[in-house]
C-alpha cells in the first residue's frame, strides 16, 4: 500500500495545489515506490506566503498573542505530535533508510519534546527592565521577526524541522516549510497534526519541492527570515540572497567533524557511545565525527577496534528493531559515497573494514574503516555523509589539536579519555559550535551549530528562540 497525497496544507486547510506536478518516494531498502505527495509551484509558495502573511498581520492574531495562550496550542501540537509518533518514525525510515530504532528517537520523541520545551519557554515571560548606567532605565521586549522561511534536508526530517518551527512558533513567527524532496511523507503527517491541534490557519503551511523552488522561496518579498539546514554550496547561495536582501538568516551547513582519542581512552568500553558519534543514522548527519585521531602509541590497536566494531553493525532493512545500520537516501548519494571510498584508496588509505555494497537490492554502503590516512587526504577534508572513518595517527596533543582545527568545517567533535577534567580542557581548543566529551549529544537546552564552513548561528537552546525575534529597547526615565 502506497501513501499517496494530492493537496497541498496551506492557509490551515488542504488545498489543490497550483500544477498536476507530483514528488514520487522511492524506499531505498527496495528501490520501490512507496508513495506521492503534490510538488510545490512557485504559485504554491506564493499562497502560503501569502497565507503566513495574513496570519501574521492579523492584529488578533498568532504573533499578537501572549506567549501563554501559544504555549497552550504548543502543548495540543505536541500531543498530536506523541499520538502520531510511531507512523512518523516509520514513515521517516521508509523514505530515508534511518534505523527504526534511532528514527523513533529523533523523529517521533524530539519534535514533541522541543514543542513543549519552547512553549514553556515563552508561556510566562516578560519584558526584562534594565536598570541604566546613565540613568533612566531601558525595557527590553522580543516580539516575532515575522514570517519565517524553513528549509529543511532529507537526513533527520523531523528533528531538524522542529529545531527551527518550535521555536519561530514559540516566538509568534508564522512558518512556510519547505521540505526535501525524499522526505515528504512525514513532513505532510506533521502537518496534519498542527492541524488536529488547532493551529490557527495560515500559522504553519507545507510546501514541498527542490532547490528551485527553495531559491524562490528564500528571495520572496514577503519572507522576513530564512532558517536552512543543508550543504555548504546551498547555504552560500543562500546567504548571498540573504546579504544582499539583508534578510536574516540562519545556516546549519556541513561537517567534517574529528574524535580525537586521548593516550588514557578506554575506547572498547565507550564503543556504543563511539558508534553514535561517528556512524549513525548510516554516516548521514552533519556532526558525525568521520575524521578519528588515534595517538600513534595506540594507533593499531584503535584501529582493531573500531574495525571491529564496523564489522559488527548489523545492517539492513531499517524497519527491523535490530537493524544498525540501513541504506543510503539515493542512488545518488551511494555514488558519491562510493567515490570517496575510491578517492581514499588513491591517496594511499588502508581499507581494514567494509569498503564495498552490502545486499542485492537497495542503497547500502558497508561500513567502511580506513587507516593510515593523512589530514591532507580528501576523505579526511572533505564531507563524505555516509558511512565512512578515517583513522589519522598523531604523535602529541598540540599536534592532534593542529590537525582537528585544520578543518574547513567547525561543527561537532568528540574527545575520548579516561579522565572526563581532562578531555573537557582538551574540548576547550577545538575549534568547533559543540564538542562532546565520550559522546555526543545534542540536548534541547545547549544551543547547537557551526563555525567556519558549518554555518552562522545557533539552534536550540534560548538562542535557538532568540533568532525569531526582533529586540527592542524602549527607554525610560530619560532626561
Ligand atoms: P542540500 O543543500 O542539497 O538540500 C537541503 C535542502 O535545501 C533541501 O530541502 C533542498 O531542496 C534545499 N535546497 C538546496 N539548494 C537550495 C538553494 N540553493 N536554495 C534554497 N533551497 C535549497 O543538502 P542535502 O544534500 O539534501 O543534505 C545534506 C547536507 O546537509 C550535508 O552537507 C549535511 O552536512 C547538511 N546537514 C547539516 C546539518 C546541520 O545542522 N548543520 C544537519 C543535517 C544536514
Amino acid at each position: 500500500m502506497t501513501i499517496d497525497y494530492t493537496d497541498l496544507y496551506l492557509g490551515g486547510r488542504w488545498a489543490a495545489p497550483a500544477t498536476g506536478s507530483i514528488i514520487p518516494v522511492i524506499s531505498p531498502s527496495t528501490e520501490e515506490r512507496i508513495g506521492s505527495v503534490p510538488e510545490g509551484a512557485e504559485a504554491d509558495v506564493d499562497a502560503a506566503v501569502a497565507a503566513a502573511r495574513t496570519a501574521f498581520d492579523d492584529p488578533s492574531g498568532w504573533a499578537h498573542w501572549d506567549g501563554k495562550r501559544r504555549a497552550e496550542v504548543l502543548a495540543r501540537f505536541a500531543e498530536e505530535l506523541q499520538a502520531r509518533g510511531e507512523e512518523t518514525a516509520t514513515r521517516v525510515s521508509s523514505q530515508n533508510g534511518m534505523p527504526i530504532s534511532l528514527a523513533r528517537q529523533f523523529e517521533s520523541g524530539f519534535p514533541a519534546m522541543l514543542v513543549q520545551y519552547y512553549g514553556s519557554m515563552v508561556a510566562d515571560r516578560e519584558d526584562e527592565i534594565r536598570p541604566g548606567m546613565l540613568g533612566g532605565s531601558t525595557v527590553v521586549t522580543r516580539s516575532p521577526i515575522g514570517v519565517a522561511a524553513a528549509i529543511v534536508p532529507w537526513n533527520v526530517p523531523q528533528a531538524i524541522t522542529f529545531l527551527k518551527i518550535a521555536p519561530a512558533l514559540a516566538a509568534g513567527c508564522t512558518v512556510v516549510l519547505k521540505p526535501a524532496p525524499e522526505t515528504v511523507l512525514d513532513a505532510f503527517l506533521m502537518a496534519e497534526a498542527a492541524h488536529a491541534a488547532g493551529m490557527p490557519p495560515g500559522v504553519l503551511n507545507v510546501v514541498p519541492g527542490g532547490r528551485e523552488l527553495g531559491a524562490y522561496l528564500v528571495r520572496h518579498p514577503g519572507v522576513d527570515k530564512v532558517s536552512f539546514t543543508g550543504s555548504t554550496a546551498a547555504g552560500r547561495s543562500i546567504a548571498q540572497t540573504c546579504g544582499e536582501l539583508l534578510r536574516p538568516v540562519t545556516l546549519e551547513l556541513g561537517g567534517k567533524s574529528a574524535a580525537v582519542v586521548l593516550d588514557d581512552a578506554n575506547l572498547a568500553g565507550d564503543i556504543e557511545s563511539f558508534f553514535g558519534a561517528t556512524l549513525l543514522n548510516n554516516g548521514q548527519i552533519c556532526w558525525l565525527c568521520t575524521r578519528v585521531l588515534a595517538p600513534a602509541s595506540r594507533y593499531d590497536e584503535i584501529v582493531d577496534t573500531i574495525t571491529d566494531l564496523a564489522k559488527t553493525i548489523t545492517v539492513g532493512d531499517p524497519l527491523s528493531p535490530d537493524t544498525g545500520m540501513g541504506p543510503l537516501v539515493s542512488a545518488r548519494q551511494r555514488d558519491r559515497v562510493e567515490g570517496y571510498i575510491a578517492a581514499g584508496r588513491a591517496d594511499g588509505g588502508r581499507v581494514t573494514a567494509g569498503g564495498g555494497r552490502a545486499g542485492d537490492r537497495g542503497w547500502f554502503v558497508e561500513p567502511t574503516v580506513f587507516a593510515d590516512v593523512r589530514p591532507e587526504h580528501t576523505i579526511a577534508r572533505e564531507e563524505i555523509f555516509g558511512p565512512v572513518l578515517s583513522v589519522i595517527p598523531y604523535t602529541d596533543e598540540d599536534e592532534a589539536v593542529a590537525v582537528a582545527n585544520g578543518s574547513d568545517y567547525g561543527l561537532g567533535g568528540t574527545v575520548w579519555t579516561a579522565d572526563p577534567d581532562r578531555g573537557a580542557r582538551f574540548a576547550r581548543r577545538i575549534a568547533s559550535g559543540t564538542v562532546g566529551v565520550n559522546g555526543y549529544t545534542n540536548d534541547p537546552t545547549a544551543p547547537f551549530g557551526g563555525i567556519k564552513n558549518s554555518g552562522m548561528g545557533r539552534e536550540l537552546g534560548p538562542e535557538g528562540l532568540a533568532a525569531y525575534e526582533n529586540v527592542k529597547s524602549i527607554y525610560l526615565d530619560v532626561r
